[in-house]
């Protein structure tokens, strides 16, 4: 695809930015540059316009630079998943590891529902801890942990009419795919991700 060399060269390659020895990937003049940008967003929307999804997730910040083009392209709801404290209502959250330290990446209670069909968006791919961090809190992944809260919570529900802890909206979408613009080449070549699909479009300059 003719399309992907126009992509990649888009990219700018900063040298060491933010720290001494990485070499950042900067989508911000692939984003500047209509064209190219229009023909990223086409295609995601030409993979995924029929595969039912019905959410589209798009990972702070710079996966909000593409994941709400592709919504709307495939008909799909846009739903962000942000760093912690910024969303005002009711949050699910999900810990995962940096290189140096932690993070974590929060959802609304209820952005999506359960069974709904999602897709996560991001412009870049290293380790692949934000995605799978993204994978669990659309909830695919829960662990024993929170296994035995909607235990808890669905014999709170039944049992006692009420339950307000939020877990059990958390067992909810299915993770179709994730996608990113840049993957790094023994990502790119797996395509696989807590055993969930991925898709990458170019490799890092
Ligand atoms: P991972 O969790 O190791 O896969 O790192 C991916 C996350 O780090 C994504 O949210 C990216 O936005 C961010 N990231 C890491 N390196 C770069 C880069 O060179 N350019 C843009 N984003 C980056």
């Amino acid at each position: 695809d003719p399309r992907l060399k126009a992509i990649s060269d888009a990219i700018t390659v900063v040298p060491h930015f933010p720290k001494p020895g990485i070499m950042f990937q900067d989508i911000t003049t692939l984003v500047s540059n209509h064209k190219v940008f229009k023909h990223t967003v086409e295609i995601f929307v030409d993979r995924y316009r029929d595969m039912d999804i019905s959410v589209v997730a798009g990972v702070e910040a710079r996966g909000f630079m593409f994941a709400p083009s592709i919504a709307l392209g495939i008909g799909a709801k846009f739903i962000p998943l942000r760093k912690p404290g910024k969303l005002p209502g009711e949050v699910i959250s999900e810990a995962y590891e940096l290189e140096y330290g932690k993070d974590r990446l929060e959802m609304h209670v209820g952005a999506v529902k359960p069974g709904e069909r999602a897709l996560v968006i991001d412009d870049l791919v290293a380790t692949g801890g934000t995605l799978s961090a993204a994978i669990r809190l659309l909830g695919e992944l829960p662990n024993l942990c929170l296994r035995l809260h909607i235990v808890y919570d669905l014999l709170l529900q039944t049992y006692c009419g009420y339950c307000d802890s939020g877990w059990l909206e958390r067992n909810g979408a299915e993770v179709v795919e994730c996608a990113c613009v840049i993957g790094l080449p023994e990502l790119k070549e797996r395509r696989l991700l807590n055993g969930k699909p991925l898709y990458v479009l170019v490799e890092p300059r």
